[in-house]
Order: structure tokens, then C-alpha cells, then sequence
């Protein structure tokens, strides 16, 4: 098989061997309905509750503080739309940013089909919203703010405990996406001032469609299914056990490795950025070089479509982004790209590389030679760039 070089960690990560041997008995032999009184379904019960502790421990929160979704989308609805249906009474306004993922940006859009009011804050051009602008856009009937710990395009990662800090003592709630973050940064709710934090386990090691969501203290959010009542009748459906059990030994090792793996990748993405802002011309960074998630690259370059090129990639064995995968596939620019007011065309030449845990020197090397290849490549086949060329020689 070819050279595959995967730099779309944020997209998605390879689940570990070890979370996988962890969840192979609660898929083979302990197929017990963990809410059945007999063993098989008490050993699955002592699963949930491992995994809640695990997942607890993370975050420094008490277990009963979590609660197992389907994942990073469930999560963001539950916590917006559990919030709004919850406290329609004490007001109809919520605060969020433009860039935040769709699934906090289009469940702000359906609950205002409902009658709720979402004020949309701007951000810099770095993607950095000021918790200044959270105190301006507070009123006495705001119900909820939502502001991502970190972004998933562009990387950067916002001031959540300055912001927790303006919302003490108004009684908005206050939630963070915290999908690419987790196992990336530490995270305490509790110290962040924090009230509603989403995970999604696919995003730290873990398997795909589970997640869960961090409720604080006295707070509690209607069920969003209706049914038994698992999850403390907040979450009903029988759970999906070797998958939660596989999230809470995931969230485990993400906490063990984090300060060895997150230093590698911070190195390995400044060396990376480095490279490519020294060999290839007319690029610039994305995002805060400063306030930035450790595996996280994101670049614009000047006369290439980034669709086009994620596909020339591809056939050399490189695995990139050209925006947020959840959409991928659009050919207008991002609107993570647009919030952070990069011209058109130059955001549709953006590039994202997310590394993560496996990723070495030599993987950068190889990729950024072939980035460079691609790059010239496409190009020269740029009418506009080679006009461009052109006048520059002349000049
Ligand atoms: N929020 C952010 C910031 C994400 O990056 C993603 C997925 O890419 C999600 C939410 C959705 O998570 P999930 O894929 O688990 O539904």
C-alpha cells in the first residue's frame, strides 16, 4: 500500500488499540441491558459508572455531572435546546459567536424559527471573541451563552474562564463546545465557570457517535428523549455500553498523554507552520498563533482552490481538510473563514492539517514536500497566477 500520511485529527482520530481491546468484552460477553438486576447486566451498570468516573475525573467534576450522548451534535442541541425550553420563562435571549460548528449555529437557528432571539458576536481576525463583547450583548432576559473552547477549523482557542468570570452573578447559563479541546487542553468546568460542556469521543482516541454532555451543580435540562429512565430520566434509551466504556478509557489515556503528546504536536505544528510560511509564497496563517490548539495548522494560499488541492493531496497519500469536514464538500468558503473576514478567494485556498498523536517529523517533511509540489502545480495552471507573475517580472 502507498505512503498514507493522516493530518485531519480534528475531522476525526484513529480510535486506540488499547480502547478498543477495552471495549471488545462489552461487545462479545457482557451484553447484559445494564438496567437488568442479574450479573451480566450489573457488570455493564459497573461500566457506566467506570466510564463516568474517568470522564470526571478529567474534568475535576463529580460523575453524576455527565451524561452520555450520541455525541458532539447531540450534546450541543440538548444544551441549547434543553436550556431555551427550560427557561423560556426568565427570558428568550441567547449569545454565541459566528463561528462556532453548525451544530450549535443551526440549533440557534431552528430555536429562533421558536420565537428566541440569538445575538451572533463578531470575532477578530485572529477568531478571538473579547469577553468585553459578552458584557455588552448580556440583558436581563439572556437565558444562555455559547462560546466554543476551541475552534475546529482554525484552531483557536478562546478565553472561557474570563468569560465564565463576566457571567457570575447573571443568571445566563453558560456552555462550551468544548469537542476539539477535550484531551487537548486541560478543562475544569467547575474553575472555568462553566455550567454545560460538550464532548465528542471520536475526537480524543475514542469510538464514533458517542459523547457526552457536563450538567454543573442543580441544574437540570428536560430530557431530550422521551422514553425510559436512564441517564437519571434525563437521557432515556438503553445506553450504549462499549462505547461509553470505550469513551471513559479513551478520556483515561487522553489525560495520561496529554502533556508529552500535546508538546510534541505543538512542536511539530509550529515547525510545520515555519516550513511552509519560509518555502512557499504567498501563504499566511489562520487562526491565533499564540491561543491555538497544539496539532492545528491552517493556511490560505494565494491562487489555488483548497478542494482541489485536499484531492491532489489525497492521491499522494496525505490526508487534509480544506475547511470544517462536517462541510466539506461546499465550495463556498467557510464560514469560520468569513467570520475571521478573509477575502473570498483567498479562503477558498485554505488548507487545514490537524496532527495528532502518530504523527512524526518525517510525516511533516514528506507532506510539506508534496504540499510544494501540489502547490506550484496547481498553480501554474492558474491563469491569474501566471499573469500575476508575469506583471511582477515586468515591474
Ligand atoms: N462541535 C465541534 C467543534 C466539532 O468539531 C464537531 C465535529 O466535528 C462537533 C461539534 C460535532 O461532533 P460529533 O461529530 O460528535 O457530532
Amino acid at each position: 500500500m502507498n505512503k498514507r500520511i493522516y493530518l485531519d485529527h480534528a475531522a476525526t482520530t484513529k480510535m486506540s488499540g488499547q480502547v478498543l481491546e477495552y471495549m471488545m468484552p462489552y461487545l462479545r460477553d457482557e451484553y447484559g441491558n445494564p438496567s437488568s438486576i442479574y450479573d451480566i447486566g450489573s457488570e455493564n451498570k459497573k461500566a457506566l459508572l467506570s466510564a463516568r468516573k474517568k470522564i470526571a475525573e478529567v474534568l475535576s467534576c463529580e460523575p453524576q455531572n455527565i451524561y452520555f450522548t450520541s455525541g458532539g451534535t447531540e450534546s450541543d442541541n440538548w444544551a441549547l435546546v434543553g436550556t431555551a425550553e427550560s427557561r423560556a420563562e426568565m427570558g428568550k435571549h441567547l449569545i454565541t459567536t459566528r463561528m462556532e460548528h453548525h451544530a450549535v449555529l443551526e440549533t440557534c437557528k431552528y430555536l429562533e424559527s421558536r420565537g428566541y432571539d440569538v445575538t451572533y458576536l463578531d470575532v477578530d481576525e485572529l477568531g478571538m471573541v473579547r469577553p468585553e463583547q459578552i458584557e455588552r450583548a448580556l440583558r436581563p432576559d439572556t437565558i444562555l451563552v455559547s462560546i466554543m473552547t476551541a475552534n475546529n477549523e482554525i484552531g483557536t482557542i478562546q478565553p472561557i474562564a474570563q468569560i465564565g468570570k463576566i457571567l457570575q452573578g447573571h443568571k445566563a447559563l453558560f456552555h462550551t463546545d468544548a469537542v476539539q479541546a477535550f484531551g487537548q487542553i486541560p478543562l475544569a468546568p467547575k474553575e472555568l465557570g462553566v455550567d454545560l460542556l460538550s464532548a465528542s469521543a471520536h475526537k480524543f482516541y475514542g469510538p464514533k457517535g458517542i459523547g457526552f454532555l457536563y450538567v454543573g451543580d442543580g441544574i437540570r435540562l428536560p430530557s431530550f428523549m422521551h422514553g425510559g429512565k436512564q441517564e437519571r430520566g434525563m437521557r432515556a434509551g438503553t445506553e450504549n455500553v462499549a462505547y461509553i466504556a470505550g469513551m471513559g478509557e479513551a478520556a483515561k489515556l487522553a489525560q495520561e498523554t496529554m502533556q508529552e503528546r500535546t508538546a510534541q504536536e505543538s512542536q511539530l505544528r509550529d515547525y510545520m507552520i515555519q516550513r511552509m510560511e519560509h518555502e512557499i509564497p504567498y501563504c499566511r496563517l489562520n487562526g491565533s498563533r499564540k491561543s491555538r490548539l497544539p496539532g492545528n495548522v491552517n493556511m490560505s494560499f494565494s491562487f489555488v482552490d483548497g478542494e482541489t488541492i485536499v484531492i491532489m493531496l489525497d492521491m499522494e497519500g496525505i490526508c487534509c481538510s480544506s475547511g470544517s469536514a462536517c462541510s466539506a464538500g461546499q465550495s463556498s468558503a467557510s464560514h469560520v473563514l468569513k467570520s475571521i473576514h478573509l477575502p473570498d478567494d483567498i479562503a477558498k485556498g485554505s488548507l487545514r492539517f490537524t496532527l495528532g498523536d502518530e504523527t512524526t517529523r518525517e510525516d511533516i517533511d514528506y507532506a510539506i514536500e508534496k504540499i510544494k509540489e501540489v502547490i506550484k502545480k496547481s498553480r501554474n495552471m492558474n491563469p491569474a497566477y501566471t499573469a500575476f507573475v508575469k506583471r511582477n517580472q515586468k515591474q
